[in-house]
């Protein structure tokens, strides 16, 4: 375990580069270690910020005045080989996700390859189902064990428990002052620190059908079929590269949280309001999804928005807010409402942020 002499700001351990100082920052490199830091953290009453790679936090200016908890742990295990019922992959929390994706497409394991190249640790992966290209993470995932805070202790919740749905989870649900409200304050440290997921994956050297148009025509197949596991990781690399998705220390356009808002779910009575061109997709029972980056845009806020300030809209995606160097998070969180605002002036429909607020709120 390594607690830190000089504590880093938060801008130095997030990807969008804002956020004051820790109070206390510790990495652990066993489980144990790191169950004894959260709880210890907890029996002192101390504030406990569970951080992977920061690439889906924005921390105020102020910082975060407690413990900051980052676990090292990696690696890739194949505990059960039973080839009918897929392979099953078990992950320590601190493992790169994209690891875990280029080891199961390089041993011919599929089920996440769309999900290639999106940054962050795979302990983060369930908190907020990420998804990409017509996957998501809960589609693979059997079990996720954690230590559960308000018990004392090591709780495995299955599948089902986890009430995965668009951008969320139980997991996410618990950092709500409220869980029950989605637009309660963060709290913001999670009710279940993941220790180690499994993912259940499927045997073969072709992908899943694919399900994303945009996709489909970077293969040249058509939505539904499969393709070569190594290409469809390749194709979603470079889609993702050409839209500032992937990190890239040299490109602003990637110093940001990925997409800053959730693409919004509305009534099919609201959804009846919108323009006849905004796209719609039904999102189960009765609800249709929208796109956040179609109704920036169209609100006035296209690419390159801010700039030359030091917070702007990305040059390559309307849905990622940057850090141009220098910006603080007060700077983003200034842009994040203009947009929200002009939005929600234009279409009556709030946007909302997909990134955890730690010490500020939009
Ligand atoms: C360029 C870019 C592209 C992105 N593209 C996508 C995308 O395509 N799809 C997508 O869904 N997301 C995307 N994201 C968002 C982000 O990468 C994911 O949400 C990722 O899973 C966050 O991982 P992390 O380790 O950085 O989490 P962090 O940012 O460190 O933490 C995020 C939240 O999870 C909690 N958390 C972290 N680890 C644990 C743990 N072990 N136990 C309990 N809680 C924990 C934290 O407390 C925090 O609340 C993108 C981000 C960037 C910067």
């Amino acid at each position: 375990m390594t607690t830190s002499t000089r504590t880093p700001t938060l801008a130095q351990l997030t990807t969008l580069r804002v956020g004051g100082p820790a109070g206390r920052y510790v990495e652990t490199s066993t489980e144990a270690e790191l169950i004894d830091v959260v709880r210890s953290a907890d029996d002192a009453g101390e504030p406990l910020l569970v951080l992977g790679a920061g690439s889906n936090v924005l921390v105020s200016d102020e910082g975060f005045d407690g413990v900051v908890v980052r676990d090292l742990r990696t690696g890739v295990t194949t505990p059960d080989h039973s080839a009918c019922a897929g392979v099953t992959v078990a992950v320590p929390a601190g493992t790169p996700w994209d690891d875990v994706v280029a080891h199961a497409v390089g041993t011919r394991l599929y089920g996440v390859e769309a999900l290639s190249g999106i940054p962050g640790s795979t302990g983060a992966t369930p908190v907020q189902n990420v998804g990409a290209y017509g996957q998501d993470v809960a589609q693979s995932i059997a079990t996720v064990r954690t230590w559960d805070r308000s018990r004392g202790r090591v709780r495995t919740l299955a599948f089902g428990e986890l009430a995965f749905a668009y951008r969320t989870s139980l997991l996410k649900r618990s950092m709500r002052v409220d869980p029950s409200d989605p637009r309660s304050p963060w709290s913001p440290t999670p009710r279940y620190v993941v220790l180690d997921l499994t993912l259940q994956l499927r045997v073969g050297p072709l992908s899943a059908p694919i399900a994303y148009a945009e996709l489909a025509r970077a293969l040249d197949v058509a939505v539904g079929e499969r393709a070569p596991l190594a290409e469809v990781r390749a194709a979603v690399l470079a889609l993702r590269a050409g839209k500032g998705m992937v990190l890239d220390p040299t490109d602003p356009d990637t110093s940001s949280a990925g997409s800053f808002f959730t693409n919004p779910l509305l009534t099919s009575a609201d959804a009846a309001l919108l323009p006849d061109d905004a796209p719609r997709y039904p999102a189960g029972d009765g609800t249709v999804k929208t796109s956040a980056a179609w109704l920036i845009e169209r609100a006035g806020f296209g690419r390159g928005y801010g700039l030359p300030g030091p917070a702007a809209v990305s040059t390559k995606h309307t849905l990622a807010l940057t850090n141009r160097g220098g910006a603080s998070a007060q700077d983003v969180l200034t842009l994040a409402r203009t947009i929200r605002d002009g939005v929600s002036a234009q279409f009556g429909i709030r946007l909302e942020p997909e990134p955890v607020l730690v010490g500020t709120a939009l």
